[in-house]
């Protein structure tokens, strides 16, 4: 069990306790509870013609609102490109949270079901989806307990037809996470990622058009209604809009869920958010989006976090998950770590990730780390492997080579080149 500070979207700050391992031990907020603050009102709105789907992609492009499952892509617009399609269409929500040091989804799935699903529905509304997928990853078993529950409740009050939300369990897949290879499961086949085109948005789910949607951006949505797009653009630091989901985690005295501005710097999220570094530890690095996003050295602490921004520095914010890395970490066990991670969950179907990440693992564990070697290993892996695991895979080694030359050298691992 630990303890996290939570900024709600309402401003107020509370001190929760993340240690939900037993589901029994997960209270959620039911559905009377959520009708009475204004639950719901948003969907009957739009089922009954009172908020056209026009207005409301209106209103998420003025509030700025992207994907936060990791893309980044303006949500309005994903919307536009599925309703472009011609029907059937469907709706899947990508709950298969499995981004090393991200666990935001979960935060918020195991306070606010409700408001989840009445984004997901309005999602789902605005493609005229023929049904609603859900899928969620099985390590979460606590969480399949409250949706499931939860989707009962909403079935038994008539405001989803029965059997139009489905939920489906993952089976621990890193990759089912790719929204492609999601697909492919959830289709009963195994999660292989597909080629692009045709984007999942032409030929998703069963062939059809498809909006996937990840559960934190689905969240926002009736909030965004109630409040307003100015009320969600209107957070922001260093020019960036809008909100976002920090998972901190690393050497900081406050790991946890941290809503915060956009744009916000690490060095601000640290003190600000996660209470100081940790006692007796001086920040040496950051990786800013979980073990794809690449890895940053402690002089790069005061770069805007948000999509976009990072690109220039050779690494991507993706889900906001924030590792926080200290003079105390062996920097090639980071790097093995990783490696290994992505060896392990490589789907194996091409070759520069199947074999590129286990080659590349071998190469860090020697002695002496050839430059070279280890750039032109990552270039065809960036350039020749089919979907965003093999493709990012060598960030964080890349991020190593760029920037710690001198932290490495003092940890006694030999950079030649
Ligand atoms: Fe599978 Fe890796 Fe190729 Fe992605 S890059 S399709 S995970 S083998």
């Amino acid at each position: 069990h630990h303890h996290v500070l939570f900024a709600t979207a309402e401003g107020v700050e509370a001190v929760v306790d993340t240690g939900h391992f037993h589901p029994e031990a997960i209270v959620w907020q039911r559905l009377a509870d959520y009708r009475a603050e204004g639950g719901f009102e948003l969907l009957a709105d739009c089922q009954a013609g009172r908020v056209t789907v026009e207005a409301l992609m209106e209103t998420l492009e003025r509030s700025n609102l992207r994907g936060l499952g990791g893309a980044g892509f303006p949500t309005f617009k994903k919307w536009h490109f599925v309703r472009q399609e011609s029907g059937p269409r469907y709706c899947a929500i990508n709950a298969d949270e499995g981004e090393p040091g991200t666990f935001k989804d979960r935060y918020y799935l195991e306070r606010s079901p409700h408001r989840f699903l009445e984004g997901a529905l309005v999602s789902a509304w605005a493609v005229e989806a023929e049904a609603l997928y859900i899928y969620l990853r099985d390590e979460y078993p606590g969480l399949h307990r409250v949706l499931h529950e939860a989707i009962a409740e909403l079935e038994a009050e008539g405001l989803a037809p029965p059997g139009y939300v489905v939920l489906r369990r993952g089976a621990g897949a890193y990759i089912c996470g790719e929204e492609s290879a999601m697909i492919e499961s959830l289709e009963g086949k195994p999660g292989k990622p597909r080629h692009r085109p045709p984007f999942v948005a032409q030929k998703g789910l069963f062939g059809q058009p498809t909006l996937v949607n990840n559960v934190e951006t689905v969240y926002w949505i009736p909030l965004i209604h109630q409040k307003g797009a100015d009320w969600f653009a209107g957070h922001g630091r260093h020019g960036r809009q809008g909100l976002r989901s920090f998972s901190l985690s690393g050497r900081v005295r406050r790991p946890g869920v941290h809503l915060a501005p956009a744009g916000i710097t690490l060095s601000e999220l640290i003190e600000e958010y996660g209470g100081g570094m940790a006692e007796g530890h001086r920040l040496a690095g950051y990786l800013p989006g979980g073990a794809s996003g690449g890895i940053l050295p402690a002089s790069k602490a005061d770069l805007p976090l948000d999509f976009d921004t990072l690109q220039e520095a050779g690494c991507f914010i993706g889900s906001a998950a924030i590792i926080v890395v200290s003079d105390q970490d062996d920097l090639r066990a980071v790097a093995t770590n990783l490696l290994a991670f992505f060896a392990d969950e490589s789907c194996g179907q091409c070759t520069p990730c199947r074999v590129g990440t286990e080659k590349m693992l071998t190469l860090l564990e020697r002695d002496e780390w050839r430059v070279e070697e280890l750039e032109r290993l990552s270039q065809v892996m960036m350039d020749a492997s089919i979907c965003g695991l093999g493709q990012a895979a060598p960030n964080p080694v890349l991020g190593l080579l760029k920037d710690f030359r001198g932290e490495l050298a003092a940890q006694n691992v030999i950079v030649k080149g």
